[in-house]
C-alpha cells in the first residue's frame, strides 16, 4: 500500500514513512492510493475474531511495510482487557431494539481518542526503535486529545511529549489527568494564557524548520492517517455484535468535530461493510451539517465558534474533511486543489451542482445538529429510560441518531467519552454526580507536576532544548513535517 495526497504533490510513501504526520508536502492530506475491498467471505472469516486480532487484519492491510508478526503483536499488547478495561474492548451495549450503543470509552482517559492514540503510542515506539530515532511530540490541548496522548506515550523509549495547556482552565478532572502523571518522558506545560495562545506556540515552532529538525519535533493531530485506520476497526466490531449474518446492514451515528471518527466510518463502508446510513452529529458548531444538508462548505472564525457543553466537538473547520472531499471529488486532486483554493479565496466553497453533489447520497451520509437544551434533554430520557449515563458529546449522537432510524437496519450510537468527564453538564441534566469508574476516584488530590510558563516562545524553545538531544544541523529528519 502506497500513500498519495489529496493535492497530487506527493512521491508515493509506505505506511511507516507517514505514519508520524498526516500533512503531505503540497499541503495536502496523505491518504492510502485505494481502499483494501473485504468481500463476505472475508467478513465471515473475522465475524468470531477476538477485538486485537480483528485490528490486525484490518491494519495490515494498510500497514504492508511492517512484518506481519510484528503488527499483530502491538495489536495484542494494545487491545487488552488491563488497558480497555474488557476483552471485548469496544463493547456494545442495546438500549432498545434497534437502539445501542458502541462504548469507546473505557480506555485510559475515558474518551474513544484513547482506541487508535494507545495503537499509536505502540507503533511509535516500534518503529523508532527499528530506524534508531527519537522522537519529541509537542502539543497543545484544552482536555482530551492531550491526556490521550500522554498516556498513550508515557514510559514508552525514544519518545518524549511536551504538552501546552491553558493554565487554570480545564476542569480539575482533566487537569489532575494529565498533571498528575509521573513519567520522565512527560512534560506538562502550563501556559499562563488560554487555548488558542498554546496553539500559536505549537505553530510558531512547527514553523521554525531548523529548531524542528535539530529537535526532533513531531505532532500527534486528528490527522494522523494511523489514527483513522486504527478507527476503522471498531465499525467492523460494532457491525459484527449488533448482527446475525453478513447479508444485513447497520447505522451508526456519530458525534462529530474534526471529521476523523466519522471518516473511518465512510472508509469501512467503502471497504464493502454493510452500513446503511452514516449520521454526522454536530452540536452547535454545525459547518459538518450544513455541508451535508447544502453542499456548502463554510468554516467558521475563532469569533463565530461556540464553546458549548460538548466542548470536544467545538471546532471551528473539519480538519480531516479533505480526506472525505478527495473521495467525493472521485479521487481528482485537481478537482481538490480548485476547491481548496476556492477556500482559501472565498472562505467557503460550495459543490450543489457540481458532479461532487452527485456522488454524495451514495456516501450514505445523514446529518443534524444537537444544542445544549437538545443535549440535556437526551441525557435526562436516556437516563429516565434506559437506566443508562451518558456523556453530552454522546448525547449529541442520539438525539440526532433518532431522526435517522430505518425499520429493520439497527442505528449504533458511537459513545466517544465517559459522563465522570463532564460532570457539571450531568448535574445539570438529572442532578447527580456522575460515578467515577474504579481507579479515578480522588485523582484531583493526587500530586501534580507541571511547569508553568508565560507565552514566549523563546522560553519554551529553551525548556524543549534543554531537555533533549540536538541532532547536527545537517541531519535530514526521517519525518515528515507536520502543522
Ligand atoms: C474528539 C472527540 C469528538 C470528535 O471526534 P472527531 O474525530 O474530531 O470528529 C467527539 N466526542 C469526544 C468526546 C471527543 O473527544
Amino acid at each position: 500500500m502506497k500513500y498519495l495526497s489529496t493535492r497530487g504533490g506527493m512521491e508515493p510513501a509506505r505506511f511507516t514513512e507517514i505514519l508520524l504526520g498526516g500533512l503531505a508536502p503540497d499541503g495536502g492530506l496523505v491518504v492510502p492510493e485505494r481502499y483494501p475491498c473485504v468481500d463476505r467471505a472475508t467478513l465471515a472469516r473475522w465475524r468470531s475474531l477476538p477485538y486485537a486480532a480483528l485490528a490486525y487484519e484490518i491494519l495490515r492491510l494498510y500497514a504492508t511495510d511492517l512484518p506481519g508478526p510484528q503488527l499483530r503483536a502491538l495489536c495484542e499488547r494494545t487491545y487488552t482487557a488491563d488497558v480497555f478495561g474488557s476483552d471485548e474492548v469496544t463493547p456494545l451495549v442495546a438500549l432498545e431494539p434497534g437502539l445501542a450503543l458502541l462504548k469507546l470509552s473505557n480506555g485510559p482517559t475515558l474518551a474513544f481518542k484513547d482506541v487508535a492514540m494507545q495503537l499509536l503510542g505502540a507503533l511509535f515506539e516500534h518503529v523508532l526503535r527499528e530506524q534508531g530515532s527519537e522522537l519529541n511530540i509537542l502539543g497543545a490541548t484544552s482536555g482530551d486529545t492531550g491526556s490521550a496522548a500522554e498516556y498513550a506515550m508515557r514510559g514508552r523509549a525514544g519518545i518524549q511529549v511536551f504538552m501546552l495547556s491553558p493554565h487554570g482552565r480545564m476542569s480539575a478532572f482533566q487537569t489532575a489527568q494529565m498533571y498528575s502523571l509521573a513519567d520522565a518522558n512527560v512534560f506538562n506545560i502550563a501556559v499562563d494564557g488560554v487555548f488558542d495562545e498554546c496553539q500559536d506556540l505549537v505553530k510558531a515552532i512547527s514553523n521554525d524548520l531548523l529548531f524542528k529538525r535539530r529537535h526532533s519535533i513531531g505532532t500527534v493531530n486528528s490527522i494522523n492517517w494511523a489514527r483513522v485506520a486504527a478507527q476503522i476497526v471498531y465499525y467492523f466490531k460494532g457491525f459484527f455484535a449488533a448482527t446475525r449474518s453478513d447479508d444485513e446492514r447497520v447505522s451508526f451515528a456519530v458525534p462529530s468535530g474534526n471529521f476523523g471518527n466519522v471518516l473511518a466510518g465512510h472508509i469501512a463502508r467503502r471497504m464493502g461493510l454493510p452500513i446503511s446510513r452514516l449520521v454526522v452529529a454536530t452540536n452547535e458548531n454545525d459547518v459538518l451539517d450544513e455541508f451535508i444538508r447544502t453542499g456548502r462548505y463554510r468554516p467558521r472564525s475563532a469569533a463565530e465558534t461556540h464553546h458549548t457543553s460538548s466542548p470536544s466537538m467545538d471546532i471551528s473547520k473539519a480538519s480531516n474533511f479533505e480526506r472525505f472531499v478527495f473521495d467525493l471529488a472521485a479521487r481528482d486532486p485537481a478537482r481538490v486543489r480548485e476547491l481548496w483554493s476556492a477556500l482559501e479565496r472565498d472562505g467557503q466553497f460550495d459543490i450543489s451542482g457540481s458532479a461532487e453533489a452527485e456522488r454524495l447520497p451514495a456516501c450514505g451520509f445523514a446529518s443534524g445538529r444537537s444544542t445544549h437544551a437538545d443535549r440535556i434533554a437526551t441525557l435526562r430520557a436516556i437516563h429516565q429510560r434506559h437506566g443508562v449515563l451518558v456523556d453530552p458529546h454522546t448525547a449529541d449522537g442520539l438525539r440526532v441518531a433518532r431522526d435517522w432510524r430505518e425499520p429493520g437496519v439497527p442505528m449504533i450510537c458511537l459513545e466517544t467519552a465517559q459522563p465522570a468527564k463532564f460532570a457539571a453538564t450531568i448535574r445539570e441534566a438529572i442532578g447527580i454526580e456522575p460515578p467515577r469508574p474504579a481507579g479515578y476516584e480522588g485523582i484531583e488530590s493526587l500530586p501534580q507536576r507541571f511547569e508553568r510558563m508565560p507565552v514566549d516562545v523563546e522560553r519554551l524553545k529553551r525548556y524543549i532544548a534543554d531537555r533533549t538531544d540536538a541532532l547536527p544541523s545537517s541531519v535530514d529528519c526521517r519525518w515528515r513535517a507536520d502543522a
